[in-house]
């Protein structure tokens, strides 16, 4: 059994910018797939982030393991999610990445969708999620298909460095727009 945690990619390594490729169902229950999602959970844990996708640690299938956002601490995998927009007005939150060390963006994400996948036990999996939630899952789901939250700024501005944003009581009150200044920092990793 392979128990290494791989290393994080980040922002620019050409394969975390490409869309991953769905698991084959068959796999879910092999040992190979099941040590990877244990690794997820560590790899969680060791970063104190509220979601982890394979294509971070290297591995370019449709799947991830987020916080349920609810708090009450369930670890819940997504594996071949497919997402349906409920409500496309979008909800603003300051957001980070692992896979983008340092930095934060001001990121408007639908408000309410529906998605449908699998468990970690190939289990079928509804859930449908609204505000902060959304905007949460959306951030993972998004690296399936090799999107990262810098792609998705309304205006480059909207990225600032997670020190500045923590200077962000000291900023005029429309930097870096409207809103911006007030707006939930909905970090995806604490420390970063
Ligand atoms: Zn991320």
């Amino acid at each position: 059994m392979n128990d290494e945690l791989p290393e994080v990619l980040t922002l620019g390594h050409p394969k975390l910018a490409q869309p991953s490729v769905r698991v084959d169902l068959e796999d879910i229950k092999t040992d190979l797939f099941q040590e990877r999602l244990a690794l997820l959970e560590r790899g969680l844990k060791h970063y104190g982030a509220n979601g982890i996708a394979a294509p971070q640690l290297g591995w370019f299938e449709r799947y991830f393991l987020m916080r349920d956002p609810s708090g009450s601490g369930a670890l819940v995998y997504w594996i071949n999610p497919e997402l349906k927009i409920l409500d496309p007005e979008l909800v603003w939150y300051w957001e980070g990445c692992l896979s983008v060390p340092g930095l934060k963006a001001y990121v408007g994400r639908p408000r309410g969708i529906k998605v449908d996948g699998y468990d970690r036990y190939g289990r079928p999996l509804s859930h449908e999620f609204g505000d902060w939630e959304a905007h949460l899952y959306q951030h993972e789901h998004d690296h399936l298909d090799g999107i990262l939250f810098p792609y998705r700024v309304a205006d480059p501005r909207h990225m600032v460095t997670a020190d500045e944003l923590k200077q962000r009581d000291n900023w005029p009150d429309d930097w870096p727009v409207a809103g911006a200044r007030e707006a939930p920092i909905r970090v995806v990793n604490p420390d970063g």
